[in-house]
């Protein structure tokens, strides 16, 4: 692969709120995405005071060829994480706090109960701070999904992170049609939280696959969507196949639009988490 594109080129940015940030994630012993997953937007969301909180550890059941986190066996659940979580959002004062997990196959819930704890612990500390989930998908195990959504968070994510043709590739223990039914799966459990999703480009999908996939998500419910470039973490992972232009990000976006979503980011560094309040309260 070329070497990346000016448009891929990130500023350093410094700012006093990053060591806040960090200062409050270790002194509570709380994992995020942004640092596991290496996400290139950290210096900016630390600088403006967030952070997107990875529970139930840092070590995923999974291994897709596309992220970060480290495979392998996880440890035991921590009890006192969620209550940890909530410390952390009151601390930071979020007014919009993003919750994820890595995917743990190994719990017979699929560590569904740490994340209604998670947001039970952050309504009763800050009563006013939205809640956002970012969730596996639970094998496709519906109780486990009905106990999230009953713990009433304001949004429910499920990243489908790539077209339905390179999953066997990006996402080999996922499935297509299993992460769509854990979204089309909360029309019926909680009406009032809203369905989100993201993919990637740069993975070698076409036009076609992509529109197909928007498509796929509204029919599934989904209202808020974030497409943006996959970067090889290391050299181990999948390769770039594609920098994608920022038009046609653009383009992409205006499609999505169009298509009936409420909330769409379109551009290279949108990750899924980012700037997920400024995304939600344009609905
Ligand atoms: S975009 Fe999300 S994962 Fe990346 S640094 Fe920001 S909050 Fe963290």
């Amino acid at each position: 692969m070329n070497p990346k594109p000016a448009w891929l080129r990130k500023k350093l940015i410094a700012d006093p709120n990053q060591q806040l940030v960090e200062d409050t994630l270790a002194g509570l012993r709380l994992n995020t995405v942004c640092r596991e997953a290496g996400c290139p937007n950290s210096g900016e969301c630390f600088a403006r005071g967030t952070a997107t909180f990875l529970i139930l550890g840092d070590v995923c059941t999974r291994d897709c060829r596309f992220c970060a986190v480290r495979g392998g066996a996880p440890s035991a659940p921590d009890a006192e994480e969620p209550e940890r979580v909530a410390r952390a959002v009151a601390a930071l004062g979020l007014r919009h706090a993003v919750v994820t997990s890595v995917t743990r196959d190994d719990l017979p819930d699929g560590g569904a109960r740490f994340f209604a704890a998670t947001v039970a612990a952050v309504r009763q500390t800050s009563p006013a701070a939205r809640i956002e989930l970012l969730i596996p998908d639970f094998a496709g195990d519906r109780a486990a999904l009905a106990a999230v959504a009953a713990a009433g968070p304001d949004v429910i994510g499920h990243n489908m992170e790539t077209v339905a043709a390179l999953y066997a590739d990006v996402r080999p223990q996922a499935d297509y049609r299993r992460s769509l039914s854990l979204l089309s799966g909360l029309a019926g459990m909680n009406g009032g939280i809203r369905r989100k999703s993201g993919f990637m480009l740069g993975l070698g999908e076409s036009r076609a696959q992509v529109l197909a996939l928007m498509e796929d998500l509204r029919a599934a419910g989904c209202e808020l969507l974030t497409i943006g470039q996959y970067l090889a973490p290391t050299r181990a992972h999948l390769p770039v196949v594609e920098y994608v232009r920022p038009d046609v990000f653009s383009e992409y976006g205006d499609i999505a639009k169009s298509m009936g979503f409420l909330g769409v980011q379109s551009a290279p560094f949108v990750r899924s988490s980012y700037r997920a309040e400024s995304a939600f309260e344009r609905l």
